[in-house]
């Protein structure tokens, strides 16, 4: 069972199949509903798509402003 929670927790740096650190991404996709990227594991040659979503803002001050 791929343990995708982690994955996500930890900001997404091991594969949530066998553990590797050696995943990588493809281009990103970019619509109004956020961010996909294909991403896959050369070790186990698993597949899966992250998401991101706009969560917070930084100024040009450098103050950041979060999603409530
Ligand atoms: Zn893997």
């Amino acid at each position: 069972m791929p343990d995708f929670s982690s994955y996500i927790n930890t900001g997404g740096c091991r594969c949530p199949y066998c553990g590797s650190y050696d995943i990588s991404g493809k281009a990103f996709d970019i619509d109004e509903t956020g961010v996909r990227q294909q991403v896959f594991c050369s070790e186990c040659d698993a597949e899966w798509t992250d998401t991101y979503t706009l969560s917070s803002v930084i100024e040009a001050d450098g103050s950041e402003i979060e999603k409530e």
